[in-house]
């Protein structure tokens, strides 16, 4: 298994982070085997000091050339006053344009360990385990024509989607729900939209081909309630780009910590992988940051670029046991003092190390 892997760190608490998601796929190329090569380049704030632009034309291009790339976060304070093309999170919009995925995967996942954590209540949030899929590249964020009129006082979007832009997102939502628990909930506001009326008579379309998956719909609004009061009912959640920014954002309180959340960007030249959480300047350079999103965020690389579902699930596996074992970092111990980020990182190394060895001696026997 060979696999170009290219780690843009960016700001704040994204080279913190990033180093225990790298140390972690290190782990499991050196214990699997595995040929995973790995080059730095700059994005973002520390991208505009050194070379005055958030995105390199070196790191585009040594993006273009991956398999893969890792992204931990960008931004600071220090660039707020630039105007907006120009700031560090200017550099991950085109990354993320020239890559051109269109389908972003949140799981939001329900860890044991961190029942009281969440807002909502431990019975309700137990055995939670949903993977959005949200249209990224069309819907009301792209959608033209758009304006602001200021002299009419009128404002306007568009939401549009072609059957083509529909159906690929679909077929990777019925994939990924084929590979899971078989259900795919489509969201969309089809008793108001035509534009949800598409998405709905071609998601039903694409069912077809899908005959293990059962497909539910479900409008935007019910399904918001539905998410906080049953959310253990889904397991893959297909939406606009819109709806699933919202919705993903929603579902994230059952995971308890924004520093527990993974992401990953499918479907063009090259996947993108980040955590959720953005550079944290609060907190940056403290050693403190909680790494286990960007440590998630290095299993979906495994498992969706580098196609090691075993290992994907190893690395998950070890987050919980430490979960379990009681280690925390400081966002998850609110007021109190947690572990450091470098700790954290050294504990799911060693639980994931006794895990493939464990895995590996089962295979020589
Ligand atoms: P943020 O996610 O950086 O931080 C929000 C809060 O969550 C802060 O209190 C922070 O300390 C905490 N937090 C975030 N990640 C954490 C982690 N791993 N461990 C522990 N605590 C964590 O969001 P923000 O404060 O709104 O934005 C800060 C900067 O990051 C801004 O410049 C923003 O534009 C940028 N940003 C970047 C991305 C990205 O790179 N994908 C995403 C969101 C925000």
């Amino acid at each position: 298994m060979k696999l170009k892997v290219l780690v843009v760190a960016g700001d704040g608490i994204g080279p913190e982070v990033t180093k225990e998601a790298v140390g972690v796929l290190r782990s499991v190329a050196e214990l699997g085997g595995y040929d995973f090569d790995f080059r730095e380049e700059l994005i973002g704030g520390v991208a505009i000091k050194k070379e005055g632009t958030p995105l390199p034309p070196a790191t585009l291009d040594a993006a273009l050339e991956s398999d893969a790339v890792l992204l931990g976060a960008v931004g600071g304070n220090e660039f707020n006053a630039l105007p907006p093309n120009k700031r560090p999170e200017a550099g991950l919009l085109q990354l993320r344009q020239a890559l051109g995925g269109f389908a972003n995967l949140r799981p939001s996942f329900a860890w044991p360990a961190l029942a009281q954590n969440s807002p909502l209540k431990a019975e309700v949030v137990n055995g939670t385990d949903i993977l959005f899929v949200r249209e990224l590249l069309g819907g009301l964020y792209f959608g033209e024509p758009r304006a602001w009129d200021k002299e009419a006082g009128a404002a306007w979007n568009t939401m549009r989607y072609t059957r083509d832009e529909v159906t690929r997102v679909a077929r990777v939502a019925f994939e990924l729900a084929s590979s899971r628990r078989k259900k795919l909930t489509s969201v969309d506001k089809a008793n108001v939209l035509e534009v949800s009326q598409l998405w709905r008579a071609t998601v039903t379309e694409i069912a077809a081909q899908y005959p293990d998956v059962t497909l539910e719909h479900q409008y935007v609004d019910a399904c918001a309630m539905h998410l906080m009061n049953t959310p253990r009912n889904f397991d893959v959640v297909l939406t606009e780009n819109l709806f699933g920014d919202i919705l993903s954002d929603e579902a994230a309180v059952i995971t308890g910590s924004l520093g527990m959340l993974p992401s990953a960007t499918i479907g063009g030249a090259v996947n993108l992988y980040e955590p959720v959480h953005g550079s944290a300047p609060d907190i940056a350079g403290k050693g403190i940051a909680n790494p286990l999103g960007a440590i998630l965020t290095a299993a979906m690389v495994l498992r969706y670029s580098a196609h090691l579902d075993q290992d994907a699930q190893a690395v998950e596996t070890a987050v919980r046991t430490v979960l379990e074992q009681g280690y925390r970092t400081a966002d998850l111990v609110r007021g109190q003092q947690g572990v450091s980020t470098q700790e954290m990182g050294r504990q799911v190394h060693l639980v994931l190390s006794e895990l493939i060895d464990r895995r590996q001696s089962m295979h020589a026997v």
